[in-house]
């Protein structure tokens, strides 16, 4: 995430704010500058209050570009705190793919609550469902818990659901599927029947050399789905870290293991070097600053050369997007 700055008064402010704290001016994100504006002639999101919805519109009454893709929403009184933390995170969301340059296309957004209904998180060319409840600690905790998983956000949720939207884009009707199989493997394989035995085994052991999480193992879908989630991950953070002037310099920095390289280098090949380069000594002083203030790592995972690869070809369609 970027750092923003008031326009009055130039102080620091960040991604959610509607008033800037030190002059009072009131301030909303404006998706085409991708910057904090002074309301002077714009209007507040219809959603401000309902949804929380620091984003600005050109007219009165009218849903900002991100709200607006919320095709579902529980009704008025039905889980307000866990909807306003879930579109708070599909705002993250959207800003970044914004950032990547990333066309956003038919992508709707069901926010339902399986305090009230069934839901199943998941994903149907574009149509995304995301279960509310998951916006709630503890159950989302329980959940983190039941699935042996060492990290699971909304954020996490909506960049995972994206990313099988995204293999639709940027694989499927792109004709890359030889190169996809090569490094992912055949997405023919039955799915329904993958994920059946995904939830009644236990993961191989050593799965971690493969893959990013074990329900990545689960079918190549998954895997590009979870690496796809992983590069918004450390994309975000690093930029981040930039946008503060966090660089982490010291102590023997490890080299990392080289990921298999299939060709002749390229640019992005270079940018995709660099931002692992930067993004290995950084994830591994923030679990220790994690530690200290005695939390759970912030990035609990291990980013095999077989997962480089992986995600240096995410990272390569990602970028072969832009516009
Ligand atoms: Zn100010
Ligand atoms: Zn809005
Ligand atoms: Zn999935």
């Amino acid at each position: 995430m970027r750092s923003f700055t008031c326009p009055s008064c130039g102080n620091l402010l960040f991604f959610e704010n509607s008033t800037c704290v030190v002059c009072g001016t009131a301030v909303g994100y404006s998706r085409a500058d991708r910057a904090l504006l002074a309301l002077d002639g714009r209007h507040r999101c219809a959603n401000a209050v309902l949804a929380g919805c620091n984003w600005v519109t050109a007219n009165p009454d009218t849903l900002c570009d991100c709200c607006a893709l919320t095709r579902t929403r529980p009704a008025d009184g039905d889980a307000p705190e866990a909807f306003v933390r879930a579109e708070a995170a599909k705002r993250r969301l959207l800003h970044q793919l914004d950032d990547l340059g990333l066309p956003v296309g038919d992508v709707a957004f069901d926010l339902l609550s399986s305090e009230a209904e069934h839901v199943i998180t998941g994903h149907a060319s574009g149509l995304i469902t995301i279960d509310l409840a998951e916006g709630v600690d503890s159950h989302r905790e329980a959940m983190r818990e039941q699935m042996a998983e060492p990290y699971r956000t909304l954020l996490g949720h909506f960049r995972h659901e994206v990313g099988h939207w995204y293999w639709e884009v940027l694989v499927d009707r792109a004709g890359g599927h030889d190169r996809f199989r090569e490094v992912f493997g055949d997405e023919r394989v039955d799915y329904q029947e993958a994920l059946r035995k995904h939830y009644a085994g236990t993961p191989e052991l050593g799965w971690n050399a493969t893959h990013v999480s074990t329900y990545a193992t689960s079918h190549p879908w998954e895997d590009w789905a979870e690496t796809f989630a992983h590069l918004l991950h450390i994309r975000d953070t690093v930029q981040t870290a930039a946008a503060y002037g966090v660089r982490v310099t010291g102590r023997d920095i490890p080299p990392h293991p080289l990921a298999p390289v299939d060709a002749e280098p390229r640019e992005q090949d270079e940018e995709f070097d660099q931002l692992i380069d930067t993004w290995l000594p950084l994830s591994r002083a923030v679990n220790q600053l994690n530690r200290s203030m005695g939390k759970d790592d912030l990035y609990p995972f291990v980013l095999s050369p077989v997962v480089l690869a992986k995600l240096r070809l995410v990272d390569s369609l990602v970028v072969g997007a832009r516009p």
